[in-house]
């Protein structure tokens, strides 16, 4: 699949010590460059490094020169797509950023129902181009989020019980690999690496472009915020508990717990009153979501009912100010089973003792299309949980809730480990015990992916993640 360049410039800045990139056409960007602060800085503002070299690529050859300039020079390398992960694995110390944020196109075939998408693009880029045609697919919840980063962890959303997980969506990418080469990965290309791609994190190589299968879906959909008093967490979740069990696989839903955030749509009297609310999307027909969601907003009686008919996209990015860029976050994350009482009690005792006001918790409940994948299909683990859930601590930059909501999301962690199922990728933080991404996969699908990781990346040149270490290379 070609790619396209979406910028083309001849400024270049030539960091001291290392000089240009030969066949390079985007930009580099050195720390004497006035942009230098601005293209290190990730969504988790908690994160500083500094790279010695920032490589913005045009498109897949300059993803090739940027690969084959760090292995000659023996750089680390970090890959950035969207440069949302909370372990800040975008950004290395001293190597080369290779950064795809300038590579965000998006193309959609409405006849063959595909969309290609850049490794670089944002979940809300793709939601803007295929909802053209009426069109999606698996995304985040956040509009501001990574395609490529999410999708290569497995991708979970409103839409993943009836259309599978963003790699269950997934069709083929192109990616360059340690040894410089462009390979396209699909169920008939590399089917071994197009099996890894599909929630092995970026351990295989920089993908430059993704190709999606996409579903008839919006403009409008049933979808919106209910909102209870956080004293009713136990009776909200007991119902809601009993509700999901029967759930439609139309019906997306996602528990927060927190403080109601100033959000549009929720009244003013009710910003920073320590809520449960359950976000809710109905991939269906407005009628059907109505019948489908009254057990859940009759069950105790709300502060608010946000449900209602709202357009796809706008849905889509409705949260996004809840978590923006530059503040500091630290998180904790496991899958869980269904909500026994005991775990209820865990949740409800814990989830409102945190300090700042922005921390929160939230609660995604999987299965439906996500369960009926066998495991091992794909590379995405423990497909059977019920639930996936972040414990999530925000601090702004000058605040001082760090330490204190760091320790409320450890403690809260610990609380939760009998009910442990395993852990989602992508939810993992930067300080997690080594034995965490064998526990994302559960031993079978691992010692696999280690053996894909052997095939294409022996000396472990993609190390700068979630890291599967091959049989010999470097840790
Ligand atoms: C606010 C917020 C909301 C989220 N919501 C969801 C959600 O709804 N569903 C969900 O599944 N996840 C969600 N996540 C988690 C998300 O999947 C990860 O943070 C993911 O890493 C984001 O992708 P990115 O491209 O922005 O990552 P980046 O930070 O850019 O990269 C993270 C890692 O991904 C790899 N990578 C990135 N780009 C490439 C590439 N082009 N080729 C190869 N490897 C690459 C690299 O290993 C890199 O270290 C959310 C995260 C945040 C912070």
């Amino acid at each position: 699949m070609a790619t396209t360049t979406i910028e083309q410039t001849s400024i270049r800045t030539h960091p001291p010590t290392l000089g240009a990139i030969d066949g390079f056409r985007g930009r580099l960007i050195g720390a004497d460059h006035a942009d230098y602060d601005s293209a290190r800085a990730l969504w988790n503002g908690a994160i500083d490094r500094r790279p010695r070299l920032i490589a913005r690529c045009c498109g897949s050859a300059d993803v090739i020169a940027a690969v084959r300039f760090a292995r000659e020079h023996d750089l680390e390398i970090a890959v950035r797509g969207g440069g949302h992960n909370v372990a800040g694995t975008a950004v290395c110390d001293d190597g080369i950023v290779i950064d795809l944020s300038a590579m965000r196109a998006v193309r959609v075939d409405p006849a063959g129902r595909r969309a290609w998408v850049q490794g670089g693009a944002l979940w809300g880029d793709v939601d803007h181009e295929t909802q053209l045609h009426g069109l999606v697919t698996t995304g985040g919840i956040v509009s501001h989020t990574g395609v490529a980063g999410l999708t290569l962890g497995g991708g979970v959303g409103w839409l993943m019980r009836k259309h599978g997980l963003t790699v269950d969506n997934l069709l083929a990418a192109d990616v360059v690999t340690a040894d410089g080469a462009l390979r396209r990965a699909s169920a008939d290309e590399h089917p071994d690496l197009f099996w890894a791609l599909r929630g092995g994190g970026g351990n295989f190589g920089v993908v430059t472009a993704f190709e999606f299968g996409l579903h008839r879906g919006g403009p409008t959909v049933l979808a919106g915020p209910v909102l209870w008093d956080a004293r009713d967490a136990k009776q909200v979740l007991r119902s809601y508990r009993d509700f999901v069990r029967d759930a439609p696989d139309e019906l997306g839903t996602v528990v927060r717990f927190g403080t109601a955030p100033p959000l549009a749509g929720i009244p003013a009297e009710l910003h920073w009153r320590p809520v449960v609310m359950i976000g809710t999307c109905y991939a269906g027909p407005i009628d059907d979501g109505e019948r489908a969601l009254g057990p859940l907003r009759a069950c105790v009686p709300p502060l608010l009912d946000g449900v209602g008919p709202a357009p796809y996209v706008g849905f889509q990015s409705a949260i996004d100010s809840t978590v923006l860029h530059g503040w500091n976050y630290y998180w904790k994350s496991t899958h869980l089973p269904e909500l026994g009482d005991e775990l209820i009690d865990v949740l409800a005792g814990h989830a409102f003792g945190c300090a700042s006001p922005r921390s929160y918790v939230a609660l995604f409940h999987l299965q439906g299309a996500v369960g009926r994948v066998a495991d091992g299909a794909t590379a995405f683990g423990n497909r059977q949980a019920s639930h996936a859930i972040t414990l999530d601590a925000v601090w702004r930059p000058g605040e001082d809730f760090g330490a204190r909501d760091t320790a409320w999301a450890r403690a809260f962690f610990a609380a939760l480990g009998r009910f442990r199922q395993g852990v989602y990728v992508n939810f993992l933080g930067g300080d997690e015990d080594p034995g965490r991404v064998r526990e994302a996969y559960g031993a079978g699908v691992y010692e696999r992916l280690v053996d894909v990781k052997t095939r294409y990346d022996p000396g472990n040149v993609f190390h700068h993640n979630q890291n599967i270490r091959p049989r010999s290379g470097r840790a």
